[in-house]
């Protein structure tokens, strides 16, 4: 079986064909850079760093570019508020942003190309559409795509002319008088007075100002990519589903009319929304939250890669407590088994891992192979954990078969917690845990320190619990619930914590 792949362009399940053999250019998206990336943003992110993982693990030289928007309406409306540059404001956020990805454990891209270190590359492409009559000067000094003058224009959002001109004018703008079609888009915006200011202005033949969004994505992407391998046409183009229209397809048109090429993207591939309480997750609505939020609750970043991969990225799914929880506990589940798999593995497989082995192989395949199937691969991780551990527990080893079948599916999907198991012993701690009256509700900031603190809280638990204070011991596992420390009394009487999530 080859890698087959949903193209947004035709509708279709379709198996996918680099443009040269073995290598991939891949070009998705990034973030406008004025402000903390959400959790809704990084699902997309998480996608795409899918593909490219299993692109990788599948063979190929993939040229990942992704973007940073760091010059358009929202970036320089912030900086003016902010009173500093444009390029002071988005600094911060650049490497918040890098934070947050290192933090979900999503891959380097080849290139993080910065909006505003490219403006020749947008500049040269405007001139071309220029001479070409594709594009022409508005009243007000911008210029503009013209969109009767590219008939293929709307093929990739399969919108008719009316919906268009309706999704046109639905964001409201100055330049509705300007232009010689309401459907027509600005490729370099004519500055307004705070443009000025911030530093987001440039100087262009066809007169000072700034580029438009859309053109930053077609210009850098075709720029890297024929710096790269000389080429004109992206294998793969990615982003969210918001962007289809107009984004995606103001890119399309931009691109093929400079190059003279029939693609630019030999596939577009679209992630859904993650939505919280039935809406879609944006800074509009205010339900928001950041991967900072989780990372200071102390969640495994495993396990938040594992609640997306739970859900295919073509279907949009809502973020609920309850689901990142269950996300938790599995996680920490696959963490719990790596260790035991990986601690004792011996020097020759016994016959039952050698098969679950080559089924985790075999399905893994089979699941990213298939539309990047991640709910099915990562079923295939808990298949594999329930048979090793059944084996494990019947007293047979595990060797090198088995962990390279588990840290191939790890190392794709990467859904498993870092997870470190403390015993606890009542007897030989507790006159230890008498001797501090008081005890902190939040660790320290130490990692040996916030272990030390979590035994302390287990043990008053366990007093608790033996004088039949129910609540307080329950408040008390939820208290250390909430910083990676999961409880749990085994069979024999002692107490075990279990650690999941970042060092703080
Ligand atoms: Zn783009």
């Amino acid at each position: 079986m080859t890698l087959r792949l949903y193209n947004t362009l035709t509708r279709r399940i379709e198996p996918f064909e680099p443009l040269h053999p073995g290598r991939v250019a891949l070009y998705t998206c990034g973030p406008t850079v004025y402000n903390y990336a959400h959790i809704g943003n990084f699902r997309t992110f998480l996608f795409e760093d899918l593909l490219h993982r299993w692109l990788q693990a599948s063979g190929y030289d993939v040229f990942h570019i992704m973007n940073l928007t760091d010059v358009d309406d929202k970036t320089i409306g912030h900086a003016t508020a902010a009173g500093k540059s444009l390029r002071q404001y988005v600094e911060p956020y650049i490497e918040a942003f890098h934070e947050d990805r290192k933090y979900l454990r999503i891959e380097d891209a080849s290139v993080y190309p910065r909006a505003t270190d490219h403006i020749p590359a947008m500049v040269g492409l405007v001139e071309k559409l220029l001479s070409q009559g594709i594009a022409y000067r508005g009243e007000d000094g911008s210029v503009y795509f013209s969109i009767a003058r590219f008939p293929a224009y709307g093929r990739l959002s399969q919108l008719e002319n009316r919906e268009l001109k309706a999704g046109a004018s639905e964001r409201v703008s100055t330049d509705e008088y300007s232009k010689e079609d309401v459907r027509d888009f600005a490729l370099w915006k004519a500055p307004g007075p705070s443009d000025e200011t911030v530093g987001a202005v440039w100087d262009a033949p066809f007169g000072r100002g700034r580029p438009g969004w859309h053109l930053e994505c077609s210009a850098m992407a075709l720029h890297l990519i024929r710096e790269r391998w000389g080429v004109e046409v992206l294998d793969i183009h990615a982003g969210g589903v918001d962007l289809i229209f107009p984004h995606h397809e103001d890119e399309i048109a931009q691109s093929c009319a400079f190059t003279g090429r029939e693609e630019f993207a030999r596939v577009w591939m679209h992630g859904e929304f993650l939505k919280t309480g039935g809406e879609k997750m944006s800074k509009r609505f205010g339900n928001i939250t950041t991967p900072r939020d989780l990372r200071e609750d102390g969640v495994d970043a495993g396990a938040i890669r594992l609640l997306m991969f739970q859900v295919h990225y073509r279907q949009q799914f809502d973020l609920t407590d309850q689901g990142l929880q269950s996300a938790q506990e599995g996680s920490r589940r696959l963490g719990e088994f790596q260790n035991r798999l990986l601690e004792r593995r011996a020097a020759a497989d016994a016959p039952a891992f050698e098969e679950a082995a080559e089924r985790l192989d075999r399905e893994l395949t089979g699941a990213l192979d298939d539309d990047l199937n991640a709910p099915r691969a990562v079923a295939a991780m808990f298949a594999f954990v329930t048979a090793g551990n059944a084996a494990l527990d019947a007293g047979q080893q595990a060797g090198p078969r088995a962990a390279a079948a588990w840290e191939r599916a790890e190392g794709v999907l990467g859904v498993t917690s870092q997870v470190r198991v403390m015993k606890v012993t009542q007897r030989a701690e507790a006159g230890a845990a008498q001797e501090i009256a008081e005890l902190s509700p939040t660790p320290p900031s130490d990692a040996l320190e916030a272990e030390r603190w979590a035994r302390e809280w287990a043990l008053r638990r366990a007093r608790h619990k033996s004088a039949r204070n129910y609540a307080e011991a329950d408040r008390i596992r939820t208290l250390l619930g909430g910083h990676g420390f999961h409880i749990r009394d085994s069979k024999d009487g002692s107490i075990e914590v279990v650690r999941t999530g970042v060092a703080r």
